[in-house]
C-alpha cells in the first residue's frame, strides 16, 4: 500500500504548514543532524495513533506541539495528515484515497479524524489491524526501538511477528467469537433456569388460563348486552336530543322575542336616562339659582335691617331737629326783635352821621378858608421878608 503524501502542521520541529509527498522510488530521508528527520517518522507513529509519548522522543503530550524559538512563537496546536492510495482496497473501506488525521491541542484535547470525518482512536487501529503498518507494527522502527525490539522477552516478540504476519486480527477475532460463545452459553444456561421456574409456574398458569377462557366467554355475552343496553339508550338519548332540539327552537324564538323587548326597553331606559339627565341639570340649575335668590334675599334682608336702622336715625335727627327749629325760631324771633332795635339804633346812627357829616363839612369849609387865609398871610411875610433883606 502506497503512502502517498503527508502534511504536518505545529509538529514538533514543523512550525509552518508542510507537505512532504512520497513519490515512487523514494527510499530514504537525508539531512544533517538534528534537522528534523526523526520528527517525521515520529510524526508518523504518531498519526497511526501512538499512545505512548516516550516512543515519539518526548516527556509529555505538549512535546510534540512546536515549542517555539527564539524568533518565533510556539504553537497552539499540532496537527498531521497522512494520505494513502487504497486504490487495491488494501484498508476495509470504499475510498480509493483514505487520509488519517490527528490532532492535538495544548490543553491536551486531542482529534481524529478518517476523511476529514471525526472518529475514534479506536477506529483508526482497527482500520490499520494486519496491514502491517499498525501501531506497534514493524513498518516504523525508530532508532532507539532497533536495540529495544532485540532485547525484548520472546513473548512481545511474537506479538510483534504476529501483527507483521498479519494473523493478530484473526486472533482477536477468534477471542471475540470465543467471548461471546461464553456469553451465549451464559445466557442459555439462564434460559434453562427460567424455564425451570416457568414450568413450576404453568400449572397454576393452565387453571388462570381455563378462567380466563370462562371469564372471556361471560365477557362477550356481557359485551353483548352491553350493546343492546347502549343501543337503547342511544335510542332514549336521540329521542331526548330531538325534544331537546324542539325545546331550543323554542327557546331561541323566545330568546329573539326577549331580545327584541330587551332592546326596546333598552331604547326607552336611554330615552329616560336622557330626560332624567336633562330634569337633573334643569334641577341643579334651579339649585343655583334658588341659592343666587336666596343670597339676594339675605343681602336685601341686610339692607332692609341697615335702612331701618338709618330711618331710626333719621327720625332721631328729624326730632332733633324740629327740636332745634323750635328753638331756631325763639332764636330768629328774639334775632328780629334784636333787628328792630338795630335798624331804629341804625336810624338814629345814620342821622348822627349825617350831622357829623354836615359839621364835617362845615369843619373843612372853615379850614380851607383858614388854609387860604394862612397862604395869604406866608406871602404877605414872604414879601415883608424880602423888603428887610433889601433895606439891610
Ligand atoms: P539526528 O540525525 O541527530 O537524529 P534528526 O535530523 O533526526 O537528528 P530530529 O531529532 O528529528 O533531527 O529533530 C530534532 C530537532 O527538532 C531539534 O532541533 C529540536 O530542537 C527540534 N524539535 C523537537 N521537538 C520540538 C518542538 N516541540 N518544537 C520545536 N522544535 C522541536
Amino acid at each position: 500500500m502506497q503512502v502517498l503524501k503527508m502534511e504536518l502542521q505545529g509538529f514538533k520541529s514543523f512550525a509552518d504548514r508542510t507537505t512532504l509527498t512520497f513519490a515512487h522510488g523514494i527510499t530514504a530521508i537525508v539531512g544533517p543532524n538534528g534537522s528534523g528527520k526523526s520528527n517525521i517518522s515520529d510524526a508518523v507513529r504518531w498519526v497511526m495513533g501512538e499512545q505512548n509519548v516516550r516512543h515519539l522522543r518526548g516527556q509529555k503530550s505538549e512535546d510534540i506541539i512546536f515549542a517555539g524559538t527564539e524568533k518565533r512563537r510556539p504553537q497552539g496546536a499540532a496537527e498531521v495528515s497522512l494520505y494513502f492510495d487504497n486504490s487495491q482496497h488494501e484498508l476495509d473501506v470504499d475510498f480509493t484515497e483514505v487520509v488519517i488525521t490527528r490532532r492535538i491541542f495544548r490543553s491536551g484535547e486531542s482529534e481524529f479524524f478518517i476523511n476529514k470525518r471525526p472518529c475514534r482512536l479506536k477506529d483508526i487501529h482497527l482500520l490499520f489491524a494486519d496491514t502491517g503498518i499498525g501501531q506497534d507494527s514493524m513498518a516504523v522502527i525508530s532508532q532507539n526501538r532497533v536495540d529495544a525490539i532485540l532485547n525484548s522477552k520472546p513473548e512481545e516478540r511474537r506479538l510483534i511477528f504476529e501483527e507483521a504476519a498479519g494473523i493478530s486480527r484473526y486472533k482477536s477475532r477468534k477471542q471475540e467469537g470465543l467471548r461471546k460463545i461464553a456469553e451465549t452459553e451464559h445466557n442459555l444456561e439462564r434460559i434453562h433456569d427460567m424455564m425451570g421456574v416457568l414450568e413450576e409456574q404453568l400449572v397454576p398458569l393452565k387453571a388462570q388460563a381455563e378462567r380466563l377462557t370462562a371469564f372471556r366467554a361471560l365477557d362477550s355475552e356481557r359485551i353483548s348486552y352491553a350493546g343492546t343496553l347502549a343501543l337503547q339508550e342511544l335510542r332514549n338519548a336521540e329521542r331526548l336530543l330531538s325534544k331537546a332540539e324542539n325545546n331550543r327552537i323554542a327557546a331561541t324564538g323566545e330568546y329573539r322575542a326577549l331580545s327584541r323587548q330587551t332592546e326596546a326597553t333598552e331604547a326607552a331606559k336611554k330615552e329616560l336616562l336622557a330626560v332624567m339627565e336633562q330634569e337633573s341639570a334643569d334641577l341643579r340649575r334651579l339649585d343655583e339659582e334658588t341659592l343666587t335668590v336666596h343670597n339676594e334675599l339675605d343681602s336685601m334682608k341686610s339692607r332692609q335691617e341697615a335702612f331701618v336702622t338709618r330711618q331710626e336715625e333719621l327720625l332721631r335727627s328729624h326730632v332733633q331737629l324740629q327740636e332745634e327749629e323750635a328753638e331756631t325760631k325763639k332764636k330768629q324771633a328774639h334775632i328780629q326783635a334784636q333787628q328792630g332795635q338795630s335798624v331804629h339804633d341804625l336810624a338814629q346812627r345814620q342821622a348822627a352821621c349825617e350831622a357829623a357829616r354836615q359839621g364835617f363839612n362845615l369843619t373843612q369849609s372853615v379850614l380851607a378858608k383858614a388854609e387860604e387865609k394862612v397862604s395869604r398871610m406866608q406871602a404877605a411875610l414872604s414879601q415883608v421878608q424880602a423888603e428887610n433883606t433889601e433895606k439891610a
